[in-house]
């Protein structure tokens, strides 16, 4: 079932990936596609490795616990931690995470580092831009120099940030959500050099958006895998 729907769907998210990219003037390979397979059994990843997709995206520590145990770390093939984390189970993700996009204040990015070992643990600092409450993330006027904690941090290397655009189809709101955290990446840079640039934004509604305003990366479940089955995490 997964590799049949999946016969449909890659090919159609991957063409807005690259005409959004057309659109934008970037280079198609730009984006890293993360296919988010929260909630979806061990069947859907087995479908999503044979089209050729490399990179997972769970939300929760335990299930991308048992995914990894059952599908391994092999070379090529990267997990990505996208959901809340909360600090009493941040300490099991550098043992699992390829990279995490959701450190979304301090508090877990110490936990994070302290559990560290060996090489730094890729990691993005998660920012609310759309200002909701119900959304993690670092905000107000503190962002910039909270961020910069983070990218002091032995243990952690910051690549870049992420975001999850509020739930609206105002592509003006959508399209500001994006470019204040592309600003914020900006701002840290400019303090922080060695932190990267990726720029996790964009899900199955806008990825396009995101794209135009600079993703480097869109995580991206219901377009690929379809409605997700049983309950909804936030
Ligand atoms: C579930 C989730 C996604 C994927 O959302 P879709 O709308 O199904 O593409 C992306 N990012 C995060 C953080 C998520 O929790």
């Amino acid at each position: 079932m997964y590799a049949d729907r999946l016969r449909e769907t890659l090919p159609r998210v991957r063409a807005s990936i690259e005409e959004a990219c057309v659109r934008a003037g970037r280079a198609p390979g730009a984006v890293t596609l993360v296919a988010v397979t929260k909630s979806h059994p061990f069947e859907a990843i087995e479908a999503a490795l044979e089209a050729g997709l490399t990179d997972f995206g769970e939300n929760r520590v335990a299930e991308l616990e048992e995914k990894v145990a059952r599908f391994g770390r092999p070379d090529g093939v990267r997990w990505h931690m996208i959901g809340s984390i909360q600090s009493r189970k941040a300490s099991r993700l550098p043992g699992v995470a390829d990279l995490v996009h959701s450190v979304e204040r301090l508090k877990v990015a110490r936990k994070l580092a302290d559990a560290v070992v060996g090489s730094k643990l890729p990691v993005l600092a998660q920012v609310n831009t759309s200002g909701e409450d119900a959304k993690g993330g670092f905000e107000g006027a503190r962002v910039v120099e909270e961020i910069l904690e983070v990218a002091g941090l032995d243990g952690l290397r910051l690549d870049g940030l992420m975001t999850m655009a509020p739930f609206v189809d105002d592509e003006a709101v959508l399209r500001g959500t994006f470019r204040r955290l592309r600003e914020t990446l900006e701002s840290v840079r400019h303090h922080a050099p060695h932190v990267g640039e990726t720029l996790s934004m964009g899900m199955t509604n806008d990825l396009g958006i995101a794209i135009e305003e600079g993703s480097t990366m869109v995580r991206v479940g219901t377009a690929l895998f379809g409605a997700r089955p049983g309950y909804e995490a936030a």
